[in-house]
């Protein structure tokens, strides 16, 4: 008897199982074709804009790109942090100072203020105010007209380069206190990957050439990898010995 139970209780866990896996199925498919859809409705938008019908290009270089650039600059403030100097008592855990999502977040907001302000500043595409919004909506998805990234954007959005820097490296340090053991270098060198990673995609290499240069003056020993010989790699790519596009920890720390 208790096996013929054990049996029924087995098939109704099962089939618990197995629907479950099938609303969480349907619930991935709906996520991948919406994304899909809205990834081709910007498209379309940056066609409508830009002659040449590289929307759907530029859109997949851009979240290759800056993907993985949060990524390395979460781990840089944070990861890179925790190994080199331990969980300091004297700091918050990440879980009480800002989830990583939140932190994500905040360089993700970063990212679009930076990426509009490339824009402008070498006067790509001619300048256009609409880019702002297109990639806040690329970037940011459903949160992109939220009150409080709204309010964000436009802070960046008044402030120069270098005051943009600063407005950063303060709210990423008061959500994330680790972050003010990173070497200074890195947020120098991080508005610059953001504008690589929109000239690439953009494909303007000559500017990417450029950029590059600018990251070589503040951070010279980069030009000294034998593997990538500091080159701009496609967006999304890193050179595994000195982490171009944003550097390894100790690279950055030789600056110091
Ligand atoms: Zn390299």
């Amino acid at each position: 008897m208790a096996g013929a139970m054990r049996g029924v209780d087995d098939r109704l866990s099962i089939a618990r199982t197995v629907a479950w896996a099938d609303v969480r199925s349907e619930w991935l498919i709906m996520k991948i074709l919406s994304g899909a859809h809205r990834f081709d409705e910007l498209a379309a938008e940056f066609n409508a804009q830009v002659p040449g019908d590289r929307g759907l290009r530029v859109a997949t270089s851009l979240t290759a790109g800056l993907n993985f650039l949060r990524g390395q600059m979460f781990t840089r403030v944070h990861n890179d942090v925790e190994r080199r100097f331990g969980c300091d008592s004297m700091l918050a855990p990440l879980s009480q100072s800002g989830s990583e999502a939140h932190v994500k977040s905040e360089i993700e907001v970063f990212q679009v203020a930076q990426g509009f302000a490339c824009l402008r500043e070498h006067q790509l595409l001619s300048g256009g105010a609409w880019f702002g919004d297109w990639l806040a909506k690329l970037r940011l998805a459903e949160g992109w007209d939220g009150s409080q990234v709204r309010r964000r954007l436009s802070l960046y959005g008044e402030l120069d380069a270098d005051e943009r820097r600063l407005a950063f490296s303060n709210i990423l340090e008061r959500r994330l206190p680790e972050a003010r053991l990173a070497p200074l270098v890195v947020y120098r060198l991080f508005p610059l990957a953001v504008d690589l990673c929109i000239v690439l995609a953009l494909d303007d290499f000559l500017l990417a050439n450029e950029i590059r240069h600018r990251q070589a003056t503040i951070l010279p020993i980069l030009l000294d990898c034998h593997e990538c010989h500091a080159k701009p790699l496609e967006n999304g790519e890193r050179c595994m010995s000195c982490g171009n596009p944003l550097w390894k920890f100790d690279w950055l720390n030789a600056s110091d």
